[in-house]
């Protein structure tokens, strides 16, 4: 009955009318049967995609000051131009590398929610986060491209948590959204407790920039962006290859990133 009202009214487009009412159809009873829960307890909330008053306090946000190149935070304030020892031991591929939150409770729930259990819902608000973070790198950024998954594994997940979160990015900034920039040909192990050399064969060869693509970023300062930042190993081979196929600069943006000295033998790499 609503369709055929709706459809006399705008004879135009009925497809539009038909789809707009059969996902208005679909949403309505998915309101009903799922709720709104908290991404950090699953407890029920007024609201989609926020924390309930308990779990907000225990979401760590990252705060200055930090290592202008790392973005991990200083216990003190060292003064402009203060490295962390991980960025002088190990000089990264990128120009600068910001997170929202640390890797641990509520934000690694928000990730593994994110990523297995379908919660788009929640990438607005972790791109929201993570602009704060990231403000003078999306200020100066021309372009966002998400880590890629390999397409098999895409085809299991039907989506790649980092292209959402940069597509939120995107939206929210205005910046152009690059998802098919850097494509995964290789797929990888995951990461954690790998050798440091024994990470960088894993990843080495895994991207490539496919040859139309190469266009978009050649000369241009690009923003990675991923859910976790682990051990780096991922975002810096992807940095290598967007600079060796001509962007002028790369940052990297993440939604949480596991602290040093804070590795935990569940926390893998995100691929
Ligand atoms: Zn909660």
């Amino acid at each position: 009955m609503l369709v055929v009202l709706t459809m006399g009214n705008h004879v135009a487009d009925p497809m539009a009318d038909i789809k707009g009412l059969a996902q208005a159809a679909l949403q309505w009873p998915a309101r009903i049967l799922f709720p709104p829960v908290c991404a950090g307890c699953r407890r029920q909330v007024s609201q989609p995609g926020v924390l309930c008053g308990d779990c907000w306090p225990k979401l760590q946000l990252l705060e200055r000051p930090w290592c202008p190149v790392m973005g991990t935070p200083f216990t003190y304030d060292m003064g402009e131009g203060f490295l962390s020892a991980e960025a002088i031991a190990d000089p990264p591929p990128f120009e600068r590398a910001r997170a929202a939150a640390a890797y641990s409770g509520v934000a690694r729930q928000m990730v593994q929610a994110l990523k297995y259990s379908d919660r788009t819902d929640l990438a607005p608000w972790m791109a929201g986060w993570m602009a704060r973070a990231g403000t003078e790198l999306l200020a100066e950024a021309d372009a966002i491209v998400p880590v890629p998954l390999h397409w098999k594994r895409f085809f299991r997940r039907q989506f790649n948590q980092s292209a959402e979160l940069g597509r939120a990015l995107a939206a929210q900034s205005g910046l152009r959204f690059l998802p098919q920039a850097v494509r995964r040909v290789k797929m990888t192990r995951r990461q954690v407790g790998l050798e440091r050399h024994e990470r960088e064969e894993n990843v080495r060869s895994a991207f490539q920039v496919p040859p139309g693509a190469e266009i978009e970023i050649a000369g241009r300062r690009v923003l990675v962006v991923d859910d976790v930042y682990t051990t780096g190993a991922t975002v810096r081979a992807v940095a290598k290859i967007l600079k060796r196929k001509g962007a002028n600069a790369v940052d990297v943006l993440t939604f949480a990133r596991v602290l040093p000295g804070d590795f935990r033998a569940d926390e893998s790499e995100t691929i």
